[in-house]
């Protein structure tokens, strides 16, 4: 589902731009302000009650003179309104109902959105008085609000959170659906790159997947000059996009080529995928180089999964296995849990076992957790292990919310937020990673201080 939008609309001068700070919060906006669609509308993203949403304002209107103010409306941000999932209507208490208020209320009641009565400026006696003029507007009972002075807001944000559409929910706490809206499109070709060592066995590799998966055409040009894409099939059908870097390994020297993986064809390759698969020599074992190819897919935040080859001469395999998850769990932190599928490119032993293997880190990466299964968790996990003081004050870590997927993102929202340090971000990354279950894919976890945005002057 897409992120719901909210659009705060009034003639001049009711205090729209007022009230979008107070509700954006300002800090605690995602995003930077964007510049929006057009002049008359900036756009920020914030957590109201618990819900990621997109607040519009069209605060630009306030420049244009009064009496041109319906055809602006119009034309400037009425596709915004058309769009809303929720208009925030505000009229001025103090100044009462005034004729352009009373048609543009009319206009949105034809318009059949959604719509909330914000009777602003409300602050004393008289305000609250004035916020029944507005029953007037047949729009419902007003919510009485003072921007300025902070007044009625955590009322407003939990009143706009129950009117937006329910936020989807999975059972057990996934959300496919939205995930699929975002392009975890099962008919879109999956794009993996094989990436190692020289002398791995890329090459043997990307043949022996050829010969054993259907070829959909020939290689395509890749993305970079010495790359190729090559299409196809596997034996369910799924699509995948094989970027193979071979002419770039052929014509290097071996020395060169090591000084390649942490460069232009390499990185190159890595952003193009969504999956990199890390092809590891058994027999070797575990080198630097395949460690600092794996921090380059952490930081370009793509899934992985290790492809430990030559299978077929290793002597101990349970020591060698042993070794290689060692060594991976101890010195990548941030990707903890990657799948190791070992395998003979040579012989074909296992290779089937890798294909599925990259689909499922590919779900994990495109994974949504809702809202409230995370925040279930979140308060149980801070109970458990409470946030640190940091220069004798208390952290309060508040909420959390999933904003992104491939590779899934979090916010965690809260006073001095920003301030929580490394190894209790460590802890919750471990405890996401582990409760939701999103092995082999980098997690992002960001930190929004906030303006307390639950508890306001009411
Ligand atoms: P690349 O440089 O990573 O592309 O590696 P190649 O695919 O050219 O393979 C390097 C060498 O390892 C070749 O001699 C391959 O025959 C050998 N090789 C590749 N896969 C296997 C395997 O599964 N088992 C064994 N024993 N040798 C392999």
């Amino acid at each position: 589902m897409e992120t719901p939008l909210i659009v705060i609309a009034g003639r001049p001068n009711v205090g729209k731009s007022s009230l979008f700070n107070r509700l954006v919060g300002r800090r605690q906006a995602l995003v930077a302000d964007q510049p929006g669609l057009t002049r008359d509308r900036q756009e920020a993203t914030a957590v109201l009650g618990g819900r990621l949403v997109r607040i519009a304002d069209t605060a630009g209107l306030e420049e244009a003179p009064p009496e041109s103010l319906s055809g602006r409306m119009r034309a400037g941000a009425a596709s915004s309104l058309e769009q809303a999932d929720l208009i925030v209507f505000v009229v001025d208490a103090r100044a009462g109902i005034l004729p352009p208020d009373a048609h543009f209320g009319a206009w949105l009641r034809r318009l059949g959105r959604p719509v909330l009565l914000v009777a602003n400026k409300t602050e004393g006696r008289a305000g609250y008085n004035n916020a029944l003029d507005a029953y007037s507007l047949g729009l419902g009972e007003p919510l009485s609000v003072s921007a300025e002075h902070g007044e009625g807001l955590s009322h407003l944000m939990s009143t706009i959170a129950e009117m937006l559409p329910p936020a989807p929910e999975a059972p057990e706490g996934t959300d496919d659906e939205a995930a699929g809206a975002e392009g975890d499109d099962a008919t879109k070709p999956l794009r993996l790159v094989v990436l190692g060592r020289p002398n791995a066995g890329k090459s043997t590799l990307v043949n022996r997947l050829l010969g054993e998966n259907r070829m959909l055409t020939g290689p395509e040009p890749g993305i970079t000059r010495d790359a190729i894409t090559l299409p196809m099939r596997d034996v369910d059908g799924r699509e995948f996009q094989l970027v193979d870097t071979a002419g770039l390994r052929r014509r290097a020297r071996v020395q060169d080529e090591v000084e390649k993986l942490s460069t232009g064809a390499t990185i190159n390759a890595m952003r193009f995928a969504e999956v990199v698969v890390l092809v590891v020599d058994a027999v070797d074992g575990l080198h630097d180089q395949d460690l600092q190819i794996a921090r380059l897919v952490e930081r370009e935040g793509r899934a992985m999964v290790v492809a430990l080859n030559k299978w077929d001469a290793v002597e101990d395999r349970d020591a060698a296995r042993k070794a290689v998850s060692d060594r991976l769990e101890r010195s990548l932190a941030q990707l903890k849990g990657i799948p190791v599928v070992t395998l003979s490119a040579m012989t074909g032993a296992n290779v089937q076992k890798l294909l599925p293997a990259v689909r499922a880190v590919h779900d994990t990466w495109n994974k949504r957790v809702t809202t409230s299964a995370l925040n279930r968790w979140f308060e149980d996990a801070i109970s458990r292990h409470p946030p640190p003081a940091v220069q004798g004050r208390r952290l309060k870590l508040r909420y959390v919310t999933q904003a992104n997927a491939r590779p899934p993102t979090f916010v965690v929202f809260g006073t001095r937020a920003e301030a929580t340090p490394e190894d209790y971000r460590r802890y919750l990354i471990n405890a996401l990673r582990e409760v939701f279950d999103l092995p082999g894919t980098p997690i992002r976890l960001d930190f929004r201080g906030t303006v307390n945005p639950f508890r306001d002057k009411d």
